[in-house]
């Protein structure tokens, strides 16, 4: 097969679907956003802290220069005093206050125009010679006054010489900085003044650095809220440095600008802003990107489901290609092969390359040309199918069924299925249902249709078409004594003989047990047809040969004719059964034409058949009783019951009008169940010993348990067993001799007795009446009749009279018209008589005079 061409996806397996995979990817998104915003706000936040730092670290570096630069400006001050020459004189040399705090030399203007709080004079014992504080003029001691030892400066001051003479110190005096500087009163260069040995009184300039002059201080430096204050009043974040180093207990602190704290304020709303509007974006984002994985997915789902029907079709396809019997073809628009499956070798025995590019007609053909018309035809219908034939590798024809399909343009493609067993079964079929199993004869339905199709040629009285109804005699003899082998063997024969006397264009069938319906075309005549029908009866009396017996069957024919007799299938089929009926009513083994008071006969039988339903049922039946005599003394023995039947239109009708369509009908049962239970009743109000005879049909004894029935009616009369006798024909015997034997003896059994009647008219054996257990025979009308003075008769009578006496069976002679008749049975020691002569079947009441009238006879000869 070749497969459709398709890009080879991966294996269809477990799969994240859209939406997870794009909420993972959303949520991955949205928190890398947060990471982002978090790194920048981190960045922000370090930058302004950094800021910050910066700030207050340039905040201290301007504080220290603030610092330094005062105590520069202090010790610059402080050394121009210190260097004059005439504070050496007037300081040192003597303490000439006058001179100092009187001219303002080193007096109040230090205080009120530099700032200095403290103005001291350290002689060379360190003790303080002269002092202003806060302007005035004072005795208070430096050390004192700066509750803070002074000797480590003095000693620096004045280790110092020259320029670099100067010593400088911030302290911290009760929280408030206090720069203090201290030079070495020095001598001017002038001759005049002499030098004192020893160390030098020393100049202190103290400048206390009060919170005002702190803040502006800082300020002149660009560093804004300078003070001081305890360490421990500091808080953290605030901008801060010790106020004397190694000193933790007091601290400067400023206003420090924080830049990054402006940063931060400018930025950080700045930067929610933008994370709420990302926020919101990532949500919408989200939300779509949702939306539209759904779809995707459900798409996808939708695309993965169609894939896999399409998957599970392909697969699907392929098995059945490969495991079915069909192959795969495809022609192009002039219709030659372009492709044939892997199977059509397997299938056809064929070779595909040998196939390819031939015409399809060429290979497969179908009846006419109706696989070119199906395939050129521009209205055949999209899907078509045909069955056509080919030559298979191994030279057998076989069948196939071709599905057509058009490839729009592109020529036509489609499968073949091999049905040739299923063509060979529908054949093998259609032929049962045509042809009879045991012989192979056409059945009826066959029949039927050829004679149609003859009727259809229409014959004409010159060349008429004959049919003939043909019925096997005494077949059923043969199925009961030699078995049903024994019967087909028969069958079979005679369907053979009747084919060779005809013309194989002629049919015989078998339509029925021992029925076959023969139908010929072109006969010349009735004549001819007689002359076939001898034919046939002849052939089919020929001995057939079933294992060690020879069997004999004969035949009976009903003729009809068409156009003669009918022109329609059914009607011929009926007209020749009627035939066939009046054939067997004529004794068998013989042929009747058609006629139509046949017909009539027919019609006036279903009539009666349907009246005699009614008969039993409204009772219409009587019965009439014959008598029966000892010929030897005329003395009543008994009377046969003969039934009647008053039809409402038609008046009496003998039992001959109605007893065979009785046997028929199946009505023979009821109406033997009547006339059983109504003579036995009449009979038991007879004196003993007469007796009631009555008449069995051969048909009571194959079906309607006949001996219960008997019982039955014994019982329900009470009449003696003895009293009743049965008459029964040979027939019974010969249908089913072991069967019969067996009720006759069931029936003995019982109690009553047992007569043969008819006796002479069928195909009586010796062995028949040796055998079963008769105890008496009745010599059959016929013999009588024809009884006259002729010693051949007579002859015949005394044989069977001798037989019954030799059988100890009593021998009656009935339809006894004359005297003479009688006289001969009398003298050939016939036991008794019956007949118009002695006595008409008459009613019950009658009867029953005669019987008194005879009882009262035998009383007046007893009386004589
Ligand atoms: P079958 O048993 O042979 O009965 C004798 C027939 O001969 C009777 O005719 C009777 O009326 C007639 N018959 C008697 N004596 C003479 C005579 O001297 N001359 C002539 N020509 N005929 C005579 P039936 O009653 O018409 O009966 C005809 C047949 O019908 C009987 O023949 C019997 O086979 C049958 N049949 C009569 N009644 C019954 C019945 O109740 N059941 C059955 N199964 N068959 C019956
Ligand atoms: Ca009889
Ligand atoms: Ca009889």
């Amino acid at each position: 097969m070749r497969k459709t061409e398709r890009s080879t996806n991966p294996p269809m397996g477990p799969r994240t679907s859209n939406l997870t995979l794009t909420r993972n990817n959303l949520l991955g998104f949205s928190a890398m956003l947060l990471l982002i915003f978090t790194c920048v706000s981190a960045l922000v936040v370090y930058i302004g802290r950094e800021q910050n730092l910066r700030a207050e670290a340039e905040g201290a570096f301007y504080v220290s220069k603030a610092l330094q630069a005062r105590e520069r400006a202090l010790g610059v001050t402080l050394r121009d005093y210190a260097s004059l020459g005439e504070t050496y004189v007037h300081l040192h040399q003597q303490v000439d206050t006058d001179w100092a705090y009187a001219n303002d030399n080193l007096g109040p203007s230090l205080y009120r125009d530099r700032g200095f709080e403290g103005v001291f004079v350290v002689g060379p014992d360190n003790r303080t010679q002269y002092a202003v504080i806060e302007g005035q003029a004072s005795t208070t001691a430096v050390a004192d006054w700066l509750r803070h030892p002074v000797d480590a400066l003095l000693e620096q001051a004045r280790s110092n010489s020259g320029d670099t003479a100067l010593a400088t110190e911030l302290l911290n005096v009760q929280g408030v900085p206090v720069l203090v500087a201290a030079a070495p009163l020095l001598a001017a260069t002038d001759p005049h003044v002499t030098i004192d040995a020893g160390p030098p009184s020393v100049l202190i300039f103290v400048d206390r650095l009060a919170p005002s002059k702190l803040l502006a201080l800082g300020e002149e430096f660009g560093v804004q809220g300078l003070h001081a204050l305890p360490q421990a009043s500091l808080v953290p974040g605030m901008p801060a440095m010790p106020m004397v180093e190694g000193d933790l207990s007091a601290a400067l602190s400023w206003t420090a600008p924080r830049p990054g704290d402006y940063l931060m304020l400018a930025l950080i709303p700045l930067m929610g802003i933008c994370a709420l509007l990302g926020g919101l974006m990532t949500t919408r984002l989200l939300r779509r990107a949702h939306l539209a994985a759904s779809t995707l997915d459900a798409s996808y789902q939708s695309l993965q489901s169609s894939e896999a029907a399409l998957a599970a079709s392909e697969a699907r396809f392929r098995d059945v290609a490969e495991a079915s019997s069909d192959w795969i073809w495809e022609v192009d628009p002039q219709l030659r092969f372009t492709y044939l499956s892997e199977r059509f070798e397997t299938v056809t025995g064929l070779t595909r390359s040998e196939c390819i590019g031939r015409p399809i007609d060429s290979l497969l053909h179908a009846e006419g040309d109706a696989l070119g018309q199906l395939l050129r035809s521009p209205n055949r219908r999209a899907r078509a199918s045909l069955q056509c034939s080919y030559v298979a590798g191994d030279g057998l024809v076989r069948i196939s069924r071709l599905s057509v399909r058009e490839m729009s343009g592109r020529g036509f493609r489609g499968t073949a299925s091999d049905i040739t067993d299923e063509v060979a079964a529908q054949r093998r079929i259609a032929y049962l249902s045509e042809h009879d199993a045991l012989t192979g004869l056409p059945n009826r339905t066959r029949m039927q249709t050829f004679l149609e199709g003859r009727l259809k040629t229409v014959p004409t009285l010159k060349e008429p078409l004959v049919m003939l109804s043909l019925d096997l005699d005494r077949f059923k003899g043969v199925n009961d004594l030699l078995g049903h082998g024994a019967g087909d063997h028969v069958l079979n024969t005679v369907a053979r003989r009747l084919k060779q006397c005809l013309r194989d264009d002629d049919l015989v069938s078998r339509i029925g047990g021992d029925e076959f319906v023969l139908v010929i075309a072109a006969m010349t005549g009735q004549d001819e047809a007689e002359t076939l029908c001898k034919r046939l009866i002849d052939c089919i009396e020929q001995p057939i040969q079933v294992d060690e017996h020879e069997v004999y069957v004969s035949a009976s024919i009903g003729i009809a004719m068409a156009p003669a007799d009918a022109t329609e299938a059914n009607e011929l089929l009926r007209y020749a059964d009627i035939a066939l009926y009046e054939a067997k009513d004529a004794g068998r083994s013989t042929w009747r034409f058609y006629a139509g008071e046949m017909n009539a006969r027919i019609i006036e039988r279903r009539q009666l058949e349907h009246d005699l339903r009614n008969a039993i049922k409204h009772d219409q039946l009587s019965l009439v009783f014959q008598p029966r005599y000892r010929i030897d003394g005329r003395q009543m023995v008994g009377a046969e019951a003969l039934v009647r039947w008053r039809h409402p239109t038609r008046g009496w009708l003998p039992p001959d009008m109605f007893i065979p369509i009785a046997e028929e009908t199946g009505l023979i049962v009821a109406l033997g169940n009547w006339v059983l239970a109504n003579a036995c009743t009449v009979a038991a109000s007879w004196p003993e010993p007469l007796f009631v005879s009555v008449n069995l049909s051969p048909v009571e004894f194959q079906r309607g348990q006949l001996v219960s029935r008997v019982e039955t009616a014994l019982a329900n009369t009470g009449l003696r067993p003895s009293r009743l006798e049965l008459e029964l024909t040979e027939s019974v015997m010969l249908d089913d001799a072991k069967g019969a034997l067996q009720t006759l003896q069931e029936l003995k059994g019982l109690g009553v007795r047992l007569a043969l009647d008819d006796f002479g008219t069928g195909y009586s054996s010796l062995s028949y009446l040796r055998n079963f257990p008769f105890d008496g025979l009745k010599i059959d009308r016929s013999f009588i009749c024809e009884l006259t003075d002729s010693v051949d008769d007579q002859s015949i009578i005394q044989a069977i009279v001798g037989l019954g006496r030799a059988l100890s069976l009593t021998v009656t002679a009935e339809g006894i018209e004359t005297p003479e008749q009688l006289a001969v049975l009398e003298n050939v020691q016939c036991d008794e008589a019956q007949g118009y002569l002695l006595s008409r079947p008459v009613d019950a009441t009658t009867l029953f005079g005669l019987i008194r009238a005879e009882a009262l006879f035998r009383a007046g000869q007893a009386l004589e």
